[in-house]
């Protein structure tokens, strides 16, 4: 039990045209002034706007999976405008929910120590300049970048247990893939916030989460 017992979200990299991108580029994104994140990597998504998509398999229902949806574009909100649409986008973050044996099945790398899962496909952008007092991990001197065009989030309905997760915990969880969708790579040092590795229920971002993501919007 202790490996099921330990949750990881992970964010799995899928990038056009290589395995992963490459930052030789020289286009300067700009200066950052903050940095809260394991990673000297960032990405970001590519337009002012998102649709989104929802779609369910066993466990949820639609109304219920929607309501965890909506709590994260909520909390989102002030980084990004979400649309709803129907059908299939080339420019889209698609929200799934299912069990673990749905998730299993689709072969997108959901083992059974996950809670969630947010797949993306980006394209090499540049890079950014950490501003004065800004130290990005591992002593980079600067953070590649990324930009976003398509993301799919997965959702684990039920627990070890086979007991569905908490309503705070699926709220939360959909809330920290839906940053990795965003952009947000890798995961703050500090536990316990959203976007910390290790679940929790936490139900607001913090400042510090929030800049991370608002420095490098579009
Ligand atoms: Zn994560």
């Amino acid at each position: 039990m202790s490996i099921t017992n330990r949750v990881l979200l992970i964010i799995l990299m899928v990038a056009i045209g290589s395995s992963q991108p490459s930052y030789a580029s020289s286009v300067n994104l700009g200066t950052l002034s903050s940095w809260y994140s394991n990673t000297s990597e960032i990405n970001r998504w590519k337009y002012s706007s998102v649709l989104c998509e929802e779609n369910v398999y066993s466990g949820f229902t639609m109304s219920d999976f929607r309501s965890h949806v909506t709590f994260a574009t909520s909390t989102w909100s002030s980084i990004m405008y979400f649309n709803y649409t129907s059908g299939s986008s080339s420019t889209c973050i698609y929200f799934l929910g299912g069990n673990l044996v749905d998730l299993n099945n689709m072969n997108i790398g959901f083992d059974s120590s996950m809670e969630g899962l947010t797949n993306i496909i980006r394209s090499s952008e540049g890079y950014w300049v950490a501003g004065s007092g800004v130290s990005l991990p591992n002593g980079a001197s600067y953070a590649g970048g990324g930009a976003l065009q398509k993301a799919s989030i997965y959702i684990r309905y039920n627990q070890p247990s086979g007991a569905p997760y908490t309503t705070n915990r699926f709220n939360r969880n959909t809330t920290h893939e839906l940053g990795h969708a965003l952009g947000y790579h890798g995961h703050p040092n500090a536990s316990g916030l959203i976007m910390s590795l290790t679940a929790n229920d936490k139900q607001t971002i913090t400042a510090s989460e929030k800049n991370h993501l608002q420095q490098v919007k579009y």
